[in-house]
């Protein structure tokens, strides 16, 4: 079902700013940068329900307008070639990476379709999908999660990565995808899943943490390793480890989308939204873009380490 035009359009725009935000943040090669100061958020946009692809980065590959030749006298002539001072390639070329924004606006409204079982691995059946929790001022996980994946998209987008959303917008008259979906959406072609919620713990508890598939998995291994990088970076970012979780990463096999991911996956729970200073960082638009930041930035330090490269 559509939103209105004037909803599309307050959407276009902030989604721009956070672009232009990420894209200087990239700047500084993801690294220990100042980050922008606070930008629009990313409510709702228009679209179908169906699980989407966002459109790969615009990383520019313009040539640099060549000199061209005459001038010189006697001089070796520089190259006619205009690609000849070439720029690297972005540090996530040819990266697939699924970012998923946790439940659904309108999940409250399909009862039924959100609670039908679905196959969760691990021998498990589980709900499709929860309705998720929300702050103190109700402001649902749903829009939270949806709006940090905006500004994740972003990051990754500006590094080269090419972005495979789980849903494709924040929309109170849609509901799901549902979990076995989710975790296996790209699990062909992607080299990690990153997927954003809010905890609903007691209100005195706060922080993140950050949940992996059970030892007994094949992908264990390889998501403490993405968990740890992710971890590091929010940590870097001044945010909060989790009051409630040892070393804020905790293994489970109760989670459909990461036991039916084929490659590392992480659920980063990244506050308790029923702590009032949790819920006011994650529904501060600055707050958004530091969690994602701090994300992005993560995820590339696990695919540089994967590759064996030097972290830059
Ligand atoms: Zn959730």
């Amino acid at each position: 079902m559509g939103v209105t035009e004037h909803r599309s359009r307050v959407s276009a725009r902030a989604v721009a700013a956070l672009r232009a935000g990420l894209l200087l943040a990239a700047a500084c090669a993801l690294a220990a940068c100042t980050p922008p100061g606070p930008t629009a958020s990313a409510p709702g946009s228009s679209g179908s329900p169906s699980p989407s692809v966002a459109a790969p980065g615009s990383v520019s590959a313009s040539p640099l307008e060549s000199p061209g030749p005459a001038e010189s006298e006697g001089y070796p002539v520089p190259s006619d070639n205009p690609t000849a001072v070439a720029t690297a390639d972005p540090p996530l070329a040819g990266v697939v990476v699924v970012v998923d924004p946790g439940h659904q606006l309108g999940n409250r409204h399909f009862p039924a379709e959100i609670s039908a079982n679905v196959d969760a691995g691990m021998g498990v059946r589980k709900a499709c999908n929860t309705t998720g929790t929300a702050t103190p001022d109700d402001v649902p996980e749903a829009t939270i999660t949806w709006g940090v994946a905006q500004a994740l998209t972003a990051g990754l987008e500006s590094a080269g990565a090419q972005v495979v959303l789980t849903r494709d917008s924040d929309d109170d008259a849609l509901w799901g995808p549902c979990v076995d979906v989710r975790g296996s959406l790209a699990n062909d072609r992607a080299a990690a899943l990153v997927s954003l919620h809010g905890d609903g713990a007691p209100s005195g508890e706060y922080g993140f943490h950050l949940l992996v598939p059970g030892p007994d998995q094949a992908t264990h291994a390889e998501s403490v390793r993405l968990a740890e990088a992710l971890r590091a970076r929010l940590d870097a970012a001044g945010l909060p480890r989790a009051t409630y979780v040892a070393d804020a990463i905790r293994a489970s096999n109760d989670y459909g989308t990461l036991n039916l991911s084929s490659k590392p996956a992480v659920i980063v729970e990244m506050g308790n939204l029923r702590n009032a200073s949790d819920a006011a960082t994650l529904t501060d638009p600055a707050g958004q873009l530091a969690v994602a930041q701090a994300v992005a930035a993560g995820v590339q330090d696990f695919i540089d380490d994967a590759r064996g490269g030097a972290s830059s």
